[in-house]
């Protein structure tokens, strides 16, 4: 079996769908599990709606009304035959309504898995009938009863014992119902969860690739494609680098680190799970499904030594000095690194000196506030902001000196393999 993932560009209207549709019918005869995320820009969309709940705020209900638009729209466009793909978007708009006319509980993140997982429902169930209804037959599955993790709300973390159990019965049941000798296809969500208590969980934003992942593991697939509108992973993005080029064969291990170091292409926590079980990666372009695109394997064997470059870009580079002149040692730390937890900052690049400790970190100056007052106290705490992180794997001298034009290196890290520095213009 294999395991497809679509993101939402790939599913942004009724053309692209129809696409997914092509894509699918090019694998005839495969059992098949699809992880679909949320249409175009939905879940972005779903979060200001949230803002706008919790913050009580009647724009809310505009809001709802041009995503529930968008939504019947497409519908419209893919002329579905028959009434019950209507009926039963509208139901689940209706959920939708039914959460936003709760009162917002205390916990926000908790809030935020309820309402901002319906992206993906509205979509899954649009293209699981589109699929019917072109004749590839297919079963709807709800990922709020399949894939299992704590209640961690918004960054959950998969419990995978019960999730195979959950997920092997699920496909059972679907390979059963399926005719004899038919082909089996399973359409469900990227991106949600549940609880034990069945409240709805989410795994982090861009997290349906792990979903993808988390299935081909449970499932012990063959391989998985993740379907996007790039031509697979290139050395450099694109957004900032003409000449990047594709890589066609990376390791697990190449693909990890570049993920880990901010590369967007794929989601970091992906590659483990299917390096664990040996199952091959593809990463290839929707819009060109003839190409090969990347492959994503254990052998490193083929691994480029050609430099890749990843940019983050609107990074604080935050300083700390104790004020009582001491040393940065392990207390100071570990209070800093529970800080950063706290505050859901997430640490990109740090390094130490006898009474400094930097760190770069994504720059939202509301959270960065706030980390400073609560520890003003203690440290003196300086910033530089925004500025850049760059990676660069296989660098050598010439590729970092041409990047060095027209700016200035703020803190610079090597290791044998990989360069990494924080720049601002200089
Ligand atoms: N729809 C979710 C997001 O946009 C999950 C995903 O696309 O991977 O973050
Ligand atoms: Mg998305």
């Amino acid at each position: 079996m294999k395991v497809f993932k679509f993101g939402g560009a790939s599913v942004k209207d009724a053309g692209a769908v129809e696409n997914v549709a092509r894509i699918i019918k090019q694998f005839p005869g495969k059992d098949l599990v699809v992880v679909i995320s949320a249409m175009g820009k939905t879940t972005n969309a779903l979060e200001r709606i949230l803002d706008h709940y919790v913050k009580g705020e009647p724009a809310v209900w505009e809001k709802f009304a041009e995503l529930q638009k968008f939504h019947e729209e497409i519908v419209r466009d893919l002329a579905v035959p028959g009434e019950a793909l209507r009926e039963k978007l509208e139901l689940l708009f209706d959920g939708l309504k039914n959460n936003l006319e709760r009162e917002p509980s205390d916990n926000f993140d908790f809030d935020y898995d309820r309402i901002v997982s319906y992206g993906e429902l509205f979509s899954t169930l649009i293209i699981s009938y589109y699929l019917n209804a072109a004749g590839l037959e297919n079963v709807w599955a709800d990922a709020r009863r399949l894939i299992r993790t704590d209640a961690r709300y918004r960054e959950a973390r998969v419990n995978w014992t019960r999730t195979e159990e959950l997920v092997g019965a699920k496909w059972k049941e679907i390979e059963a119902a399926a005719s004899k000798g038919g082909r089996s296809i399973m359409i469900t969500q990227g991106f949600i969860g549940h609880t034990e208590e069945r409240n709805t969980t989410t795994l982090g934003r861009e997290g349906s690739d792990f979903s993808a992942a988390v299935l081909a593991f449970v499932l012990v697939a063959r391989d998985v494609t993740i379907w996007k509108d790039v031509p697979g992973v290139l050395n450099a993005d694109p957004k900032y680098f003409k000449e990047a080029v594709l890589l066609k064969r990376i390791s697990y291990r190449e693909a990890i680190e570049l993920a880990y170091y901010g590369a967007s292409v794929i989601h970091p926590k992906t590659i483990k799970p299917l390096q664990n079980k040996d199952i091959t990666l593809y990463v290839r372009s929707f819009l060109k499904p003839e190409e090969e695109g990347t492959v994503i394997e254990r052998s490193t064997f083929s691994d480029s030594l050609m430099p890749s470059y990843i940019f983050k870009v609107n990074q604080a580079l935050i300083s700390f000095t104790p004020r009582d002149f001491s040393f940065v040692a392990e207390d100071n730390l570990s209070e800093l690194f529970r800080l950063f937890d706290e505050h859901g900052m997430k640490i990109h690049l740090m390094q130490n000196s006898a009474i400094n400790f930097s760190v770069c970190t994504d720059f939202v100056p509301s959270k960065l506030e706030s980390l400073i007052k609560r520890c003003k106290t203690g440290y003196e705490v300086l910033y530089n902001a925004p500025c850049e992180l760059v990676t660069i794997r296989h660098y050598d001298p010439d590729t970092i000196s041409r990047l060095l034009i027209g700016k200035q290196v703020l803190v610079e890290q090597k290791s044998r393999s990989t360069a990494r520095m924080a720049l601002t213009e200089g």
